[in-house]
């Protein structure tokens, strides 16, 4: 999300004529967006705008924004009490009318169109915001409070941001929000939502994420089997294989219906990927709870897995850290491994199978179960072509380009 809105305001100042540069020195303004989902990344935020103190001495008619989720958590009077050289301060919640209210005053527009420009990912892949914010109450989580309720994008603004971007050249569309699929629009379903976006003319793939597993309705796992445009991949995060750790986090599910719901997804497409999250040293985390945690991996068939130490924070006492450090390192250090071991396995399954790949380069593209591909020759950017997989190294698959 925070990838999603920092293009957002990249196109902003796009539009009014600015250069994006990542040389301090060339730049009249700096946009600082400050993630607070784990309480280190606040800490890098807030490291990051203490050293821009030097750029804004040197360059006292630059102008420094600090927006995001940090920003709405500390506020604007804590941020410009401690940083006085910060110029404005807008929080995750009012991040949509940071190019109304802050970058018109920067200077004229010329209402130019932008070519669609990916800071992240390939110039082939967009991002498409459908709602914002969350309403669910995971307990570990700040989200909800930092973005707010969930709120949804109409269907009308989500196509034509796609076909937009679409226009200026991505060929790949990932659709975005917090719980994605629990988008609605009036009547129209995420399942409908997705068939529109698929409908339209020059998309070649089509991603979205992050899904909840509360949020399947009936209709996805026929679309899922119906549509090879719409990507063979889903990161589904599930946190923890306890059921005991679930029910404290307020996931709303349990393992086995979560694995009920892999074992419905793969039976629509049976080589689907799926990636997760894990959190390790959850409050209360047994040696049991995480060898629950430890045996999903295999169980789950994970392509990959997002795994972080349980982030306490300074403003919740009452969800301060039980598990040692020393024992939150060591279930660590093991998950780690284990989801390496099964990335592996999964990974050499696809040696002989045949790949649907999105090139970004003549030697390189990404799989529809979201691989990374390299072949010697025969891609070309933007182009879908079939590849016959013949090895697998690290995370990266190799094979043959069929004609
Ligand atoms: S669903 Fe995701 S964003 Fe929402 S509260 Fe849970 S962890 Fe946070």
């Amino acid at each position: 999300m925070n990838e999603a809105d920092s293009e957002d305001i990249g196109a902003a100042f796009r539009r009014r004529g600015y250069e994006l540069t990542d040389d301090l020195k060339k730049a009249d303004a700096v946009v600082v967006n400050t993630c607070t989902v784990r309480q280190r990344a606040e800490d890098k935020a807030i490291s990051q705008i203490g050293r821009l103190r030097k750029w804004k001495l040197a360059r006292p008619d630059g102008k420094l924004f600090i927006v995001g989720c940090a920003a709405q958590k500390l506020g604007g009077k804590y941020l410009k009490n401690r940083f006085p050289f910060v110029d404005e301060v807008v929080g995750a919640k009012a991040i949509e009318s940071f190019e109304d209210s802050l970058i018109a005053q920067l200077g004229p527009s010329p209402e130019s169109e932008t070519a669609h420009q990916n800071l992240f990912r390939s110039p082939q892949t967009a991002y498409v915001t459908i709602m914002r914010g969350c309403s669910l109450k995971c307990s570990y989580c700040i989200v909800p409070a930092v973005r707010g309720p969930a709120v949804f994008l109409s269907a009308d603004a989500i196509l034509e941001d796609a076909a937009s971007k679409i226009k200026a050249g991505a060929k790949e569309i990932v659709l975005l929000g917090q719980t994605v699929n629990s988008w609605r629009g009036g009547k129209t379903t995420f399942s409908e939502l997705l068939s529109k976006v698929l409908a339209l003319p020059g998309l070649k793939r089509l991603r979205f994420m992050s899904p909840h597993p509360l949020f399947f309705e009936d209709d996805f796992t026929a679309l899922l089997a119906r549509e090879k445009k719409l990507a063979r991949y889903m990161h589904l995060p599930v946190q923890s294989g306890s059921d005991r750790i679930l029910k404290l986090m307020r996931r709303g599910y349990t393992r086995g219906q979560y694995l009920a719901l892999l074992e419905r997804l793969r039976a629509a497409v049976p080589d689907l990927a799926v990636s997760t999250d894990f959190i390790v040293g959850y409050p209360g985390e047994t040696e049991e709870d995480f060898l629950d945690t430890l045996s999903l991996v295999e169980e789950g068939r994970f392509t990959m897995a997002y795994c972080f130490k349980y982030s306490p924070r300074t403003d919740r006492p009452e969800m301060a850290a039980t598990v040692s450090e020393a024992a939150v390192q060591a279930r660590l250090e093991k998950l780690l491994a284990a989801v390496k071991k099964n990335s592996r396995l999964v990974l050499n399954e696809r040696i002989g199978k045949i790949e649907e790949v999105l090139f970004e380069t003549e030697t390189y593209g990404r799989a529809s179960g979201n691989f990374a591909v390299r072949v010697k020759a025969g891609g070309a950017p933007g182009k879908i072509a079939e590849v016959l997989v013949t090895g697998a190294e690290k995370n990266t698959l190799s094979g043959k380009g069929l004609l």
